[in-house]
């Protein structure tokens, strides 16, 4: 990987004790540090919020903001670029820009090649947690700048699944978003070798179709024309290509859409193979990372206690958040917010619908009387905005914060 660049650099670079302070200020919460020491419960009657037990920075997104900002204090005077979003979140990317750090490319598009011509080899470039494509990489190396390295572990564990199928022959097929960084870097561990072929099904009804065409119900070209273009390796051919299958997932998946579709895609190639012959035309494993499926089991956990409604707070395009978020609107009204602004008074409240990418303004979001309101938030949302986004239905609420609280949180004691 290092050859040609100048520097690859993956681990702290001697500044943590310098940006913990910064990153402590910037995302920490006192009024979350409290509810943790509180049962994850915050009483302010009528409302009672209820934050799940597992929520927000995962250790990933821990690791590539830190290095982010270790970057700037080690390079101080050199210009830093990040390939994409650091993360999906729209807090912490605008801090990131207000410290000179420039974007490549922005809201999912491909990279362009203009924005490359500007790197120099002086030059630094930060991977995000997501990482980035083969084909991004091997530029970079020609340029011969220095990279730093976010990419998450979880991340590269997928890459390590799906390049062991490309070199065995096997076609990887990716529960995931094809537009996701994520899963373009991973669709491109597979094309890097020579036969390596790969289909990105978003959700159950894509693999349905991909199980029809193994059991013979429908033709290649019902198939290449039910899946969008970027979503199949090029020159995909269904007849020679899904023959052998190796099925893994964009970590942020939803679990249970993730193994449902593995499951029924080896269903599909034991009716057509045979039991005894699956293991030469099926492989699979879960990919799903473990902070993905704790947030979603948290979530579980606040769905039995039987919310009134939930607020799920992380980037609109933030893939482990809307997953949270379906999850929760299958058992009550779920808004998916990105910051308080988006709680406009206790009467309105602007959110992304779940599913689809619309952003809607509800009227009588919150419930008269006593309202259980469940508390979320995506692998990519600091404490603090969960703590601003509380303290924003209170005040939308003309509810103050019990005494108590107040004055733990102004002694700085949980
Ligand atoms: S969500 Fe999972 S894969 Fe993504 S950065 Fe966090 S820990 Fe890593």
């Amino acid at each position: 990987m290092s050859a040609n660049l100048k520097s690859y650099i993956q681990k702290s670079m001697g500044f943590k004790k310098e940006v913990k302070p910064l990153l402590h200020e910037t995302y920490s919460s006192s009024l979350i540090d409290w509810m943790k020491e509180h049962a994850f419960r915050l009483n302010v009657e009528p409302l009672t919020f209820y934050l799940a037990e597992e929520f927000g920075f995962c250790y990933g997104v821990d690791r590539a903001v830190e290095l982010a900002y270790e970057s700037r204090k080690m390079f101080a005077d050199k210009k830093i670029f990040l390939t994409s979003e650091i993360i999906h979140n729209p807090r912490v990317n605008a801090v990131l820009r207000e410290k000179g750090i420039e974007f490549l490319s922005l809201n999912n598009e491909k990279l362009v090649e203009d924005n490359f011509k500007q790197i120099q080899s002086d030059d630094v470039v930060i991977i995000p947690a997501f990482g980035t494509t083969t084909q991004e990489l091997d530029k970079l190396r020609d340029i011969g700048c220095t990279l730093v390295d976010t990419t998450c572990g979880s991340v590269m564990n997928v890459w390590k699944r799906v390049s062991r199928y490309g070199k065995d022959g096997f076609t990887a097929v990716v529960h995931g978003k094809y537009d996701h960084e994520e899963t373009r870097a991973t669709c491109s561990r597979v094309t890097q070798y020579t036969h390596g072929q790969y289909l990105v099904v978003r959700d159950l009804e894509q693999a349905r179709y991909v199980c029809r065409f193994i059991l013979g119900e429908i033709n290649k070209e019902t198939l290449l024309s039910y899946f969008s273009k970027e979503a199949l390796s090029p020159n995909f051919d269904p007849d020679r290509d899904l023959k052998k299958i190796g099925c893994a997932n964009q970590t942020t998946m939803l679990s249970s859409d993730s193994i449902e579709i593995a499951d029924r895609i080896q269903e599909a190639m034991v009716k057509r193979y045979g039991r005894e012959n699956i293991d030469q035309h099926f492989r699979h494993f879960d990919t799903i990372c473990s902070a993905t499926q704790e947030r979603q089991d948290a979530v579980r956990k606040l769905i039995e206690q039987k919310m009134d409604l939930y607020l799920v707070i992380g980037g609109f395009n933030s893939s482990n958040t809307g997953h949270l978020v379906e999850m929760a609107s299958e058992y009550g009204p779920a808004f998916h917010i990105q910051d308080p602004s988006d709680v406009i008074s206790k009467d309105e409240i602007r959110h992304k619908l779940p599913y689809v990418k619309d952003i809607h303004i509800t009227r009588d979001w919150l419930p008269k009387g006593r309202v259980k309101i469940g508390v979320t938030a995506g692998a990519s949302s600091p404490n603090r905005v969960i703590e601003e986004v509380m303290k924003r239905v209170i005040e939308a609420a003309e509810l103050r914060m019990p005494p108590f609280v107040s004055t733990a949180l102004s002694e700085g004691k949980s």
